[in-house]
């Protein structure tokens, strides 16, 4: 039987409910939840993510900036505006879109948000929390993988799951979580050997390699949860880690790409701005 498709776009289209009542009630209370972002250089993959990140603020009645800033930009510069964002009231919450150009500092400059308005999650401080288990901000893309996850109702406790890819903005949180969901997690990586013998034992199976279809159906334990975070470019088109057509053969849930975790993932950065305003009153 071919797997359940998780459709980011419907679970995101529920949330997207949710997250503009609850921008709704946080006008009425006078406040209107407000997220910046910088984009520095003229990247254009950055800056489609940037307008599809607009056109999610405005569809759910938030407010939204956007500081374009030359390729040139110095860190000084760079760092003066993220100061500027951090003292401003209007603004809830603050990415730089990444990747900065070379010259820059990417870690340095993440670590001058207020850890408060970091909602991308990348903030040492978030990154601290995600380990301990302590509240903070969770990275957007781990976070709508998890919900993913969730939606299908599979008790995860005591699960094997593996996650292919250590990144500090995908992998290693995801690992993260699914710890917290006491499930028995496997990272894996470039050098890890014999992979497919790690992947096949997975009941939860997270791909972020940045390889189209990387994982094939062999790698696959029958009934999995398969879910595929990588945006990979090919002839014009977007592909994920997963050989889709003969995975979803094999597996019990996949999620699509497109119209998966993407989608989740900027719903997910709509929900931390909410959030992040919502503690301002608390
Ligand atoms: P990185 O390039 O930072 O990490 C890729 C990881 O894959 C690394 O840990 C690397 O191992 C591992 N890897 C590479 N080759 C192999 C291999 N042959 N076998 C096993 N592991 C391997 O990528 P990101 O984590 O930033 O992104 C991963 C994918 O997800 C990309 O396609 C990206 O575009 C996409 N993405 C999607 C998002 C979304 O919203 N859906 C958000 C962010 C990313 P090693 O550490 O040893 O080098």
């Amino acid at each position: 039987m071919a797997a359940e498709i998780l459709s980011g776009k419907i679970m995101s289209e529920s949330l997207r409910k949710e997250i503009a009542e609850r921008v709704s009630a946080l006008k009425e209370r006078g406040l209107t939840p407000g997220l910046a972002v910088i984009l520095v250089g003229n990247d254009p993959a950055s800056e489609i993510y940037v307008r599809n990140k607009g056109n999610g603020c405005a569809e759910v009645g938030m407010y939204s900036r956007t500081i374009n800033m030359p390729e040139e930009t110095t860190q000084e510069q760079l760092e003066a505006a993220i100061e500027e964002l951090n003292n401003d009231s209007a603004i809830h919450g603050i990415l730089v879109q990444l990747p900065l150009p070379k010259h820059l500092d990417e870690n340095a400059a993440l670590a001058k948000i207020l850890p408060e308005k970091d909602v991308d999650g990348f903030h040492l401080i978030n990154a601290g929390h995600m380990l301990t288990g302590t509240p903070g901000v969770v990275a957007c893309t781990p976070k709508g993988a998890l919900y993913m996850i969730k939606s299908t109702g599979v008790d995860l406790n005591g699960k094997e799951a593996v996650v292919i890819g250590r990144s500090n903005i995908v992998g290693k949180p995801m690992a993260m979580l699914l710890l917290q969901q006491n499930c028995t997690v496997t990272m894996c990586h470039s050098r890890t050997k014999n992979l497919a013998e790690h992947t096949r034992r997975a009941d939860v199976l997270v791909a972020a390699v940045g390889k189209a279809g990387f994982v094939t159906a062999d790698m696959v334990k029958p009934g999995a949860i398969v879910i595929d975070v990588g945006i990979n470019r090919v002839d014009g088109k977007v592909k994920g880690d997963v050989d889709f057509d003969a995975v979803k053969e094999v597996a019990g849930y996949i999620t699509p790409v497109p119209g998966g975790v993407g989608k989740m993932t900027i719903t997910m950065l709509l929900m931390n701005t909410v959030e992040a305003a919502e503690r301002t009153l608390a």
